[in-house]
């Protein structure tokens, strides 16, 4: 049996590499603008770890990963993506 290896992504705050399951997704999408979990193009990887996501250079992280200048309001928006992810892990789901 060949089991499929799990896709590898590293983390862009803490540089550890994970499962891409484990981590969410920030894409820079052409038409739609910042898409989590989805869209296509440049995209960057976090895991859920509270360390990584509320580190006060994250958005610095983010704005050099995804080529691009964020909004002041994305970092409200990406905080609460990432908890609502993380409340849906606790759930066991
Ligand atoms: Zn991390």
């Amino acid at each position: 049996m060949i089991r499929q290896a799990p896709v590898m992504r590293i983390c862009i705050s803490c540089r550890k590499t994970y499962d891409r399951k484990n981590l969410i997704k920030i894409t820079k999408d052409h038409k739609q603008g910042i898409m989590f979990q989805k869209g296509m193009g440049r995209s960057a990887y976090i895991c859920k770890s509270k360390k990584c996501y509320s580190d006060s250079k994250i958005k610095k992280k983010l704005q050099k990963a995804l080529k691009t200048s964020l909004d002041p309001e994305f970092i409200d928006i990406f905080e609460k993506e990432i908890t609502s992810y993380n409340d849906y892990s606790n759930q066991g789901i």
